[in-house]
C-alpha cells in the first residue's frame, strides 16, 4: 500500500519510511502514521533493570514540571481532583501524584510492574482503557497520557470515551515524543543516508507496544480542537539527562557495550545543539467543552 488517510484530517498520507513497519506522512497536516500492531504477548527485547535506572530521574522532573502546570491551573483543589492515568507502565506518575496529594488511579494492560505499585499503595487497574470497568461517577477532573498516546492506534473511540469521562472544563493532558525535534530529525537525516536503525528505535518497532502516530504541535491540535477540546497551554519537557544517557541506551539488548559507550559520548558532545533544537517532548494541556 502506498497511500493511507491520516487519523487528524481525513486527507492522503503517503508511504514515506519502509522499515520494520511502514510509516506514512499525510500530505496535509504532516503527521506520521505507521501501520504497526500491538504485539498481546507482551515480550520485547528491553532490559527493564537499567532502562529504570536511566529514566528514573529526568521522569520525576519532568513529572513534576506537569504537578507545578496542574496545580496552576487548578488552584488549591488539587487534593479533591479526581484524576486518571491512561496507561501507568511502571507507576511513577502515580508515585508523584502520591508525594503531592493529588488524587489519581490508574489503568495499565501489563502486570510487569505490580510489585512496585502494591509496595507503594498505587491505585492501578489492570486492563485496557476504555472497554475496562471503573468508577465513573461525576466523571474526572483530568486525564493524562504518559508516552501512550502515540502508541494507541484507534484515536476516534478513545476521543469519544475520553469526552464522555472528563466532566466540564476537565482536562486532557497529553506528554508525548514530537515529529520536529531533535532526534526525530536525526533519524530522518541517517535515514535518507541508509541508517534505518535509528528510526526503527524511536518509533519502537522492536517493541511490542510501538508507536502508532507521531504529531507534531499543529496536527496534535488539530485533532483535538476538532472534538471539542481547547487548546490552552503546552510545554517543553527535558528529553535527555546526559548523566544517565550511557544506562538508557544500555537497556536496549540490540546495542553492544561499545556502540552504547560511542552512542553516549556522542550525546554528551552535541549536548548544546540538541538543547537548541525544537523540543523531543512536550506535554500539552486541553480543555474539555461539552
Ligand atoms: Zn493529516
Amino acid at each position: 500500500m502506498d497511500y493511507i488517510h491520516c487519523p487528524v484530517c481525513g486527507n492522503q498520507s503517503k508511504l514515506k519510511y519502509k522499515l520494520k513497519f511502514n510509516v506514512y506522512k499525510c500530505q496535509q497536516c504532516g503527521l506520521y502514521t505507521s501501520d504497526a500492531e500491538f504485539d498481546l504477548s507482551f515480550q520485547s527485547s528491553l532490559e527493564l533493570e537499567s532502562r529504570e535506572i536511566g529514566l528514573k530521574k529526568l521522569r520525576f522532573e519532568n513529572f513534576e514540571a506537569i504537578v507545578k502546570a496542574l496545580k496552576a491551573f487548578k488552584g488549591d483543589e488539587t487534593r479533591n481532583l479526581k484524576g486518571l492515568e491512561i496507561g501507568s507502565g511502571n507507576g511513577w506518575w502515580l508515585k508523584v501524584c502520591q508525594e503531592n496529594n493529588i488524587g489519581c488511579i490508574g489503568i495499565e494492560p501489563e502486570k510487569s510492574h505490580q510489585v512496585y505499585h502494591q509496595k507503594n499503595g498505587l491505585n492501578i487497574h489492570y486492563g485496557f482503557y476504555p472497554d475496562l470497568n471503573i468508577e465513573r461517577a461525576k466523571g474526572f477532573d483530568f486525564i493524562i497520557f504518559n508516552d501512550v498516546f502515540e502508541h494507541i492506534k484507534d484515536l476516534d473511540k478513545l476521543l469519544i470515551s475520553l469526552k464522555k469521562d472528563l466532566n466540564d472544563g476537565g482536562l486532557l493532558i497529553i506528554n508525548l515524543p514530537m515529529s520536529d525535534g531533535f532526534f526525530y530529525k536525526t533519524a530522518q537525516l541517517l535515514y535518507k543516508i541508509g541508517i534505518k536503525s535509528f528510526m526503527d528505535r524511536l518509533w519502537q518497532f522492536n517493541f511490542h507496544s510501538p508507536h502508532m502516530n507521531y504529531f507534531n504541535q499543529n496536527n496534535l491540535e488539530l485533532l483535538l480542537t476538532k472534538r471539542g477540546f481547547l487548546k490552552t497551554a503546552n510545554i517543553n519537557l527535558k528529553s535527555l539527562d546526559i548523566s544517565t544517557s550511557k544506562e538508557r541506551i544500555k537497556a536496549d539488548k540490540d546495542v553492544s557495550k561499545l556502540k552504547a559507550m560511542i552512542l553516549a559520548t556522542g550525546l554528551r558532545v552535541l549536548k548544546p545543539v540538541i538543547l537548541a533544537s525544537p523540543s523531543d517532548i512536550r506535554v500539552f494541556f486541553f480543555k474539555n467543552q461539552l
